[in-house]
């Protein structure tokens, strides 16, 4: 016997064994169960769902010889027939090749004349969207008053060329598009009947390719079965798919968590050696980033969804919220201009290397990449490395302790922008910089305390004894007494146990790790701005039509609720 495509072995025979459809399935049983049926349905949804195969379900059930119901017997002649495709009465049409109107009035030339051998004549157009204007009209007269003996059943993915007048003699029904998981149930479910061996993963990334449609999996799994010679493995499924395995992804994000542009090329050439899809790796990368902002807020899903978890933590340690929403949104931009590059590779890499220049850390790269160069050090070890004390802390501490205006004393390095890595570990706090760092970029500072923390600011360092400025309006709080004990507990962890705090008020032109971070934010967010305006509008639409970004509606990702909240209660107090 020939090999017969699982697209075809496996079609539903059966109302129940159609996959992802309830609501349609449902109302449909409930239809033939009670002789409640109209003259015409339209099946409307993506291409691959089972929209045919539900208008072939209706006409068996319409046609089979034990009687009209929801259950056709899938034996007598009129149900394996129609199965076959060889059913003298159902006369299916593929209106994409057929438009004219001659075409579709010989077809319904028919129409008044009695079902040969079924009960009914049952009409299967699919594609009916493609009909021309004309034909439309040649059809609707029939569908106005049609025969009982006739019944229509119309497919079409695209509804809106539909006319009104059409669509309002049927009853429409919307198939949705499947999700993952439903279709790599379904493949699991088959290989598992035909006795295949397989691996969950490799049905999982043929689910995902699948984007939605069952046919697309199912060929794309009979490409598989044939291409792993009969064991579905996951890792030559990625190859034949062209698929990213995680680990590159992972590189991936952690070369550009740790601003590392050289490890991140590195690795798009190992991927480009194995013919990867680069529009895949990017749909990918968006996944991955979107794991990372659900792993800040609801970490319970991705206990449930993810695989990878730990590898995801590690990733997650080097990246605040607001680069992972910035690096998404980098990459759904890059993705929508991928096709316009001149190679996938060189678009993907473009993408990369827009995240790097983005990244808080962009002054960094050429340093990173150096250093990679040589071959010292990997994209982990960069970003372990220990915080460097600025050039202040190798004077001795007297001549650090006097306090001077913030601009005077600090050295030119130190004050960009974008030097801070998130969650560095500080050794030392021996001059302004070192504290806005420890506040702003390290973790040894939560809650109140890191809040507190922000509004204060550094004068000066001598010794066992740091001097700080707190803000002024709350110099006498009760609250503040409870966020000093805090903080000092907390500095004593860094600077040692003999540490004392000095607060003493000062000039308000210091300044404190809060400002600094408005500061890096606005720029960080011009830079933005910049970057969308200049490039996500082709210059053919700013020519013709004047179009324009409005900037102010590129914003920061507002913060959690909670967190405004408790900043609120902070200076009620
Ligand atoms: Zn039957």
């Amino acid at each position: 016997m020939s090999y017969l495509v699982l697209a075809r072995k496996w079609r539903p025979k059966i109302f129940e064994e159609v996959v992802g459809q309830e609501h349609v399935v449902r109302t449909l049983q409930h239809a033939l169960d009670n002789n409640r049926l109209h003259h015409a349905y339209l099946f409307t949804g993506t291409r691959g769902v089972g929209k045919t195969t539900l208008a072939r379900i209706v006409a068996k059930s319409l046609n089979c010889e034990n009687g009209v119901s929801s259950k056709p017997c899938n034996e007598c002649k009129a149900c394996t027939e129609i199965d076959e495709g060889r059913f003298i009465d159902l006369i299916e049409v593929d209106a994409a090749s057929r438009t004219k109107v001659e075409d579709t009035r010989s077809l319904l030339e028919n129409v008044p004349y009695k079902a040969t051998i079924g009960r009914y004549k049952v009409y299967l157009i699919d594609e009916i969207h493609m009909l021309t204007g004309h034909s439309f009209n040649a059809l609707l007269k029939t569908l106005e008053e049609p025969p009982s003996h006739v019944k229509f059943l119309m497919a079409t993915t695209d509804p809106q060329k539909l006319p009104v007048t059409v669509l309002s003699r049927c009853i429409q029904f919307n198939l949705r598009a499947m999700d993952e998981h439903e279709i790599s149930k379904q493949l699991r479910y088959i290989l598992t009947q035909e006795n295949i061996g397989f691996e969950i993963e490799a049905l999982n990334g043929i689910a995902r390719q699948s984007k939605g449609s069952m046919r697309d999996g199912l060929s794309l799994l009979d490409q598989a079965i044939s291409y792993t010679k009969g064991n579905v493995r996951a890792d030559l499924v990625r190859d034949m798919l062209g698929m990213v395995s995680d680990e590159y992804i992972f590189d991936l994000l952690k070369a550009i968590a740790t601003v590392n542009a050289l490890a991140a090329l590195q690795t798009v050439e190992k991927m480009c050696e194995r013919s990867i899809d680069f529009e895949t790796a990017l749909d990918d990368i968006l996944l991955k980033l979107h794991d990372l902002s659900l792993m800040k807020i609801a970490p319970a899903v991705l206990n449930v969804r993810s695989k990878n978890l730990d590898e995801l933590k590690r990733i997650d340690e080097l990246m605040s919220p607001e680069d992972v929403q910035l690096f998404y949104q980098i990459g759904l931009i890059g993705k929508r201009d991928l096709p316009l590059a001149p190679r996938p590779q060189l678009g993907f890499e473009m993408v990369l290397m827009r995240m790097l220049a983005f990244h808080p850390n962009s002054a960094q790269i050429s340093q990173a990449s150096e250093t990679l160069g040589e071959g010292v050090e990997s994209p982990a070890a960069t970003s372990t490395k220990p915080f460097q004390p600025a050039r202040e802390s190798m004077l001795p501490p007297t001549a650090a302790a006097q306090p001077k205006p913030a601009s005077e004393r600090l050295p030119p390095t130190v004050q960009h922008p974008h030097r801070p890595t998130q969650h560095r570990q500080v050794r030392t706090i021996e001059n302004e910089e070192d504290w806005i760092q420890f506040v702003n970029y390290s973790n040894q500072l939560t809650g109140w305390t890191k809040i507190f923390a922000s509004k204060v600011a550094f004068r000066g360092r001598s010794g066992n004894k740091i001097y700080l400025q707190p803000p002024a309006e709350q110099y006498t709080s009760i609250t503040r007494e409870q966020n000093r004990t805090n903080l000092l507990r907390d500095l004593r962890k860094v600077l040692g146990d003999d540490l004392e705090i000095i607060y003493s008020p000062g000039a308000k032109s210091t300044t404190t790790p809060e400002g600094r971070m408005a500061r890096e934010r606005r720029e960080k967010l011009a830079a933005v701005r910049q970057q969308i305006e200049r490039e996500s509008i082709p210059k053919s639409l700013r020519k013709e039509f004047g179009a324009k970004i409005d900037s102010d509606s590129i914003r920061y990702p507002t913060l959690p609720k909670t967190v405004k909240k408790n900043e609120e209660r902070w200076w009620k107090t």
